[in-house]
């Protein structure tokens, strides 16, 4: 199958062919010739699988095809990060290369000048994030009421992130008759399914992979680490190869500053991006990891989420995500078109009942493997269910053992109640819980 099998024009087949690709992606072979007939869409594919391209190649062609005589937006673009914003937009000049079609991009956390002048230039499309573009409605700076597309981008994310009332008064102001409305999403909830019935007609939907599955070329690690000794054990594991360019996760914005300082101070180049950092720094920060100025980079979920690295060899979960699907969308960027990836995970007594959470919800085995010197002083007890097979350990074997505390072991879920680890409970005062996860952020 080829782009122009699909429908597109010449000049999107034209910049597609410098951009070297040549195939579409399964997703984009099934939502394209969907959205060009104007269809409401639900799509739904995993992380690094062509999405922007998806619904961006038909857009474009939906809005070159006329001219705008009334300088209002005909197409909004929601994002929920800055970063995001930038790079849907960045990606859509790439493909519109050889079309007319004004766009700006519309967030939080820089001054309103730019984006000022340039809707009153006036753009046929706007990239925005919720929070932004609802001071420019309140302000009256932005006029919705032409928008014929509307695409949510990474919408499952956006409701994690609270936006579904911002949302809700972005959709109060757009026109309901004849808009073509494109919800993508890595994965499917139930918030998400009651958005679409709500706000849109009779979409179809596209599904290409299976959700909360990551690519088979990825080799999942984990290593048993004591917590205060899991920062010495990346830097091992960062000397060990100093040069693979490798994304950290870590869990809260602090814990990303802090990590990334000392590495810094071990003489490991790094930057952290967070929802703290200015835009400006984030940019920075994500540009010197791309362009391999910075080897690591340490970030946050929501920081990181949905930020575009081509084959990106190593993540390190410095932290594991207090929500298992974030995994997924972590390790989503390596791996990507075939190449090979490695995710290892540090994890203490404490996150023992995470890694569960997610070895369940991957329905994979994961390799367990102790790294030489860094052996927990006392074993990690995985609750009923071991979370993975125990790999040769580097140093001698150590399968992971199994605690009999808990014999109950029909129902897992119980088994990893709120003791399941009461001896290591001391340290977690300060890392957050589950509400450090979902709280709240305003993209400004
Ligand atoms: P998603 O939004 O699903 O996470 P992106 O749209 O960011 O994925 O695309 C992921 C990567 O794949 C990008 O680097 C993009 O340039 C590349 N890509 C997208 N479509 C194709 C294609 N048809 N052929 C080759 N590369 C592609
Ligand atoms: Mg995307």
């Amino acid at each position: 199958m080829s782009f122009e099998s699909l429908g597109l024009s010449p000049n999107l087949l034209r910049a597609l062919n410098e951009q070297g690709f040549q195939t579409p992606t399964p997703i984009q072979q099934q939502a394209i010739p969907l959205v060009l007939a104007g269809h409401d869409l639900l799509a739904g594919a995993q992380t690094g699988t062509g999405k922007t391209a998806a619904f961006g190649l038909p857009l474009l062609q939906h809005l070159a095809a006329r001219a705008n005589p009334t300088r209002k937006p005909r197409a909004l673009v929601l994002t929920p990060t800055r970063e995001l914003a930038v790079q849907v937009h960045d990606n859509l000049r790439d493909y519109g290369k050889y079309l007319r079609v004004p766009s700006t991009t519309i967030y939080g956390g820089v001054g309103m000048g730019n984006q000022l002048t340039a809707l009153r230039r006036g753009v046929d499309l706007l990239i925005a994030c919720p929070g932004r573009l609802l001071d420019h409605i309140e302000r009256g700076s932005v006029d919705l009421s032409g928008i014929e597309v509307l695409v949510l981008d990474e919408a499952d994310r956006m409701l994690d992130m609270g936006f579904l009332p911002s949302i809700k008064r972005i959709l109060a102001r757009l026109p309901k008759q004849n808009r073509q409305t494109l919800l993508f999403s890595a994965t499917f909830a139930e918030p998400i399914k009651q958005l679409a019935l709500e706000f849109m007609r009779e979409p179809q939907q596209v599904q290409v992979t299976p959700k909360n599955t990551v690519a088979g070329t990825i080799a999942h690690r984990v290593h048993p680490v004591d917590a205060e000794r899991k920062r010495e054990l990346l830097l091992h594991l960062l000397a060990r190869d100093a040069r693979v360019q490798t994304l950290v996760f870590a869990r809260t914005k602090h814990g990303s500053d802090k990590l990334a300082r000392q590495l810094e101070n071990a003489g490991v180049r790094a930057a952290a991006i967070h929802g703290n950092k200015s835009q400006g720094q984030r940019q920075r920060a994500l540009a010197d990891f791309k362009s391999g100025r910075v080897p690591v980079l340490v970030a946050t979920d929501i920081a990181a989420r949905g930020i575009d690295i081509d084959q990106l060899p190593r993540v390190i979960n410095y932290d594991l995500p207090m929500v298992a699907e974030d995994y997924v969308h972590r390790i989503g960027r390596t791996g990507r078109n075939g190449a090979q990836g490695e995710a290892i995970s540090l994890v203490t007594q404490d996150e023992a009942k995470l890694l569960r959470q997610i070895v369940r919800l991957l329905g994979q085995d994961m390799d367990i493997r102790d790294v030489d010197g860094f052996v927990p002083k006392t074993p990690i007890r995985w609750g009923n269910s071991a979370p993975g097979k125990a790999g040769a350990s580097e140093g001698g074997q150590r399968p992971p053992r199994k605690h009999t505390r808990r014999p109950h072991g029909e129902n897992s879920r119980q088994a990893q109640g709120a003791h399941a680890h009461a001896g290591a409970g001391a340290r977690k005062s300060n890392e957050g819980q589950a509400p450090q996860q979902r709280r709240r952020r305003r993209s400004r």
